[in-house]
């Protein structure tokens, strides 16, 4: 008797799980309170955290904005 030993290879395709990213640029995490906060929601709080108060770090031309009035500075 002729016995066919037939061995099959399992070809497993193992795909990598893609990371959860968030999107850059739209959040923005709280360095105080490490909550993660929708960047436009800071901004009209003017950047300040809404979950803690936390002042987030302003460019001097938009801080200059936010408390001088452009006409009379
Ligand atoms: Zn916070």
């Amino acid at each position: 008797m002729i016995v066919d030993k037939i061995k099959k290879r399992e070809v497993k395709n193992i795909q990598p799980k893609k990371p959860v990213d968030i999107p850059v640029g739209k959040w923005v995490k709280c360095e105080k309170c490490k909550e993660i906060i929708y960047k436009e929601a800071v901004q009209e709080n003017y950047s300040v955290c809404p979950n803690c108060g936390y002042h987030f770090r302003l460019s001097s031309r938009r801080r200059i904005a936010q408390i001088i009035d452009e006409r009379n500075f």
